[in-house]
C-alpha cells in the first residue's frame, strides 16, 4: 500500500482534517462543534464546519509541513461521505471537492461506520474482527463476509449513545451524557430492571430511555444510570456474542464514542474470555469520530482504484456500510485468515 491522503471527517460534531499514509498518522487538526444547550443542531452544526473547513484545511496542511510532507505530495482527498448529518455532510464534501480540484487529485467517498472499522485493524492487532460500533447515532454489529462487511444486527430506532445523551438531557444533565452516565454508575446499590430489547438480532434504545427517565421519580440517579448502562450494554454484548459464534471469527473490536466506557470494555472482555476470543479496543483518539479514520480508509480505497468523480459524489445521509463493496482486501481474505492461523 503506497499514497498520502488527506481526510475530513464531519458526520455530525466534530470537524476534523487528518492527514496519513500507510505508515502513520502524519498530521491531524480537529474543531469540535459545542452546542451551547441540548443536544446537537444539525445547522448550527453545519455552521461550526462552514466556518472551521479552512482552519483546519490549513492547520492539517501546515502541521504535515512541518514534518517534511507538503501539499505536492498529498496523492487523494478522502472525505465522509455518510451516514450523517445532512447539512454537516454536505458542508464537507463541498470542501473535499474544492481541495480535490485545487491540488488535482482524484477524490475518495469514505463510508463513516467502514472507517471506524479499518482505522481499529490498522491501529490493533485485529484481522478479522466482530466489531462492535456504538456511537452517537450508529450503534451496529458488523463483521466482513464475502466482499462486503455485513450488518449483522443494529438499532431499530436511535444509537446507543444518543439514548444516553436524550436521558442525560431530560434528567439535567449536560450533554454528552454517557460519561456522567458511567460516574453516577460507579455509586449504585441496586439494579432497577428496565426495557431489555433485543428483536432478533437487532436493538431498540428509545423505550429504554424513557424508562430511565421514568424510573428517576422514585430511585436516585445513581441506581438509574448503573441499571441503564447494565441493561443497555448486556443487551450489545448479547448480539456481538452471537454475531461470533454465526461467523465463527475469534476476534473482536470495538469502536465508537460510547467505547470510551470502561464498563463496557469489562462486559466484553468477560465474553470474549469466556469463548476464547481476542478483544481489541484502539487509542481513545481512533476511538471517537475522527480524521485520521476517513484519510485512513480513503488511502485503502485509494490504492485499490476506488475513486469518485467530482459529478458522483453526492452524499448520503443513510449511507450503509453493507451497500460498499470492499475492493481494498483481497477476495480470499477470509480463507487466507483461516489458513493462516
Ligand atoms: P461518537 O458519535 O462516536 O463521536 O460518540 C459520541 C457519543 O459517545 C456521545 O453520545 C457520548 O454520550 C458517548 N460517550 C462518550 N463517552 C462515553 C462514556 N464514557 N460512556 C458512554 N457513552 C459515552
Ligand atoms: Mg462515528
Amino acid at each position: 500500500m503506497k499514497g498520502t491522503v488527506l481526510g475530513i471527517e464531519g458526520t455530525a460534531w466534530n470537524l476534523s482534517a487528518a492527514i496519513v499514509n500507510e505508515q502513520d498518522v502524519i498530521a491531524e487538526v480537529s474543531d469540535m462543534y459545542r452546542p451551547p444547550t441540548g443536544g446537537i443542531h444539525p445547522r448550527e452544526a453545519a455552521q461550526h464546519h462552514a466556518k472551521y473547513a479552512s482552519y483546519v484545511v490549513k492547520g492539517v496542511l501546515e502541521e504535515a509541513k512541518k514534518k517534511g510532507v507538503d501539499a505536492s505530495k498529498i496523492d487523494a482527498i478522502s472525505f465522509s461521505q455518510g451516514p450523517g448529518l445532512g447539512a454537516c455532510l454536505r458542508t464537507v464534501a463541498t470542501a473535499a471537492r474544492m481541495l480535490a480540484i485545487t491540488l488535482d487529485v482524484p477524490l475518495v467517498g469514505v463510508n463513516h461506520c467502514l472507517a471506524h472499522v479499518e482505522v481499529g485493524r490498522w491501529k490493533t492487532p485485529a484481522t478479522d474482527p466482530v466489531t462492535l460500533y456504538v456511537s452517537g447515532a450508529n450503534s451496529q454489529v458488523l463483521a466482513y463476509r464475502m466482499g462486503r462487511y455485513r450488518v449483522f444486527g443494529e438499532t431499530l430506532d436511535i444509537g446507543l449513545g444518543n439514548a444516553f445523551d436524550k436521558f442525560a438531557r431530560n434528567a439535567g444533565l449536560g450533554h454528552p451524557g454517557g460519561p456522567q452516565i458511567e460516574q453516577f454508575a460507579k455509586g449504585a446499590s441496586k439494579y432497577i430492571p428496565l426495557p431489555y430489547v433485543v428483536k432478533g438480532m437487532d436493538l431498540s434504545f428509545s423505550g429504554l430511555s424513557t424508562a430511565a427517565t421514568e424510573a428517576l421519580k422514585n430511585n436516585s440517579m445513581k441506581d438509574v444510570c448503573y441499571s441503564y448502562q447494565e441493561t443497555a450494554f448486556a443487551m450489545v454484548v448479547e448480539v456481538t456474542e452471537r454475531a461470533l459464534a454465526h461467523t465463527g471469527k475469534n476476534e473482536v473490536l470495538l469502536a465508537g464514542g460510547v467505547g470510551a466506557n470502561m464498563r463496557l470494555r469489562e462486559m466484553l472482555d468477560i465474553m470474549c474470555t469466556e469463548r476464547g476470543a481476542s478483544f481489541y479496543v484502539p487509542e481513545k483518539r481512533f476511538m471517537g469520530d475522527n480524521g485520521a479514520m476517513i484519510a485512513y480508509l480513503g488511502l485503502l480505497m485509494y490504492d485499490s482504484g476506488n475513486i469518485l468523480d467530482i459529478e458522483n459524489s453526492h452524499v448520503n445521509p443513510n449511507f450503509r456500510p453493507d451497500d460498499v463493496d470492499v475492493t481494498w482486501l483481497p477476495k480470499d481474505f477470509e480463507e487466507r485468515r483461516e489458513t493462516c492461523i
